[in-house]
């Protein structure tokens, strides 16, 4: 399920293929994925523009029309694009598709239909109404604000770093990998680790996120220390070798390791 890492790879994705195409018409093949815009609306909005830049914020993809307007696309569970040429090739469960003028298409799929296309002339304050928190690689999120963060929530650290309107782009998976890579337990309350805790939090947030990226993110090139290679393989820690626990915690499963994590 795409979480910051995948939408990251997502975004160098369109502007390694797509940016500044001609769109010559767009396809809405489910407009119940649409939220605040029409789909003739959409159609029209998009019609003879091209794509200036992709920005990312959380699990949110922002793409900037010339015409000033943003699309945003949130990628749900199971979202993913796909650029290509060949009609053949367009994936199933296209929800979205753009063709350009130069015979390539830029499709968006989403089995699951859990995701979501919108527009917004203004991406600030599509932000600020999503309450979405900080993106964990904006430079302005420091380890002070970082800790001032999680300071003042009284949920569990696993579902506090899920939480998008503390932190935007962290979900199951990359929390459960930022506490076993810290050695900090799931259920330990947001507002408790001491503050050395709290800086091996944030570095390895910070270490994770980049590795992920650098990984595009398939969980085979993650290095061998990491939990989400082993996770639904040997269930097994791959620090320890102790059997890992599989535990409910904010409403998802959560992965961790009873000795290494405390
Ligand atoms: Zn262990």
């Amino acid at each position: 399920m795409p979480e910051l890492p995948d939408v990251e790879v997502f975004r160098q994705y369109v502007e390694s293929t797509a940016l500044h195409q001609r769109i010559d018409s767009t396809g809405i093949r489910d407009k119940d994925m649409l939220k605040g815009v029409s789909a003739p609306g959409l159609r029209k909005d998009l019609k003879g523009e091209g794509i200036e830049s992709a920005r990312r914020h959380g699990k949110y993809l922002f793409l900037e029309m010339e015409g000033g307007k943003w699309l945003v696309l949130h990628f749900g569970m199971t979202g993913s694009l796909k650029y290509f040429k060949d009609p053949d090739k367009e994936p199933t469960h296209t929800r979205l598709i753009f063709d350009f003028e130069n015979g390539y298409h830029l499709a968006y799929a989403c089995p699951r239909k859990l995701g979501r296309i919108g527009l917004t002339r203004d991406m600030a304050k599509f932000m600020r109404e999503k309450k979405l928190g900080p993106d964990p690689c904006d430079p302005g999120l420091n380890r002070e604000r970082f800790a001032a963060i999680f300071g003042e929530s009284r949920a569990t650290i696993k579902s506090a770093l899920m939480n998008q309107g503390l932190m935007a782009g962290i979900g199951n998976i990359y929390s459960d990998e930022i506490l076993f890579q810290a050695g900090i337990s799931p259920e330990t309350r947001a507002d408790r680790p001491s503050k050395d805790d709290m800086e091996a939090l944030f570095s390895s947030m910070e270490h994770l996120l980049e590795a992920a990226i650098d990984a595009r993110p398939d969980p085979s090139d993650m290095p061998s220390s990491f939990l989400m290679r082993d996770r639904d393989k040997s269930g097994k820690c791959p620090k320890c070798g102790k059997a890992l626990v599989k535990k409910k915690i904010a409403g998802r499963t959560a992965h961790y390791c009873p000795r290494c994590q405390k």
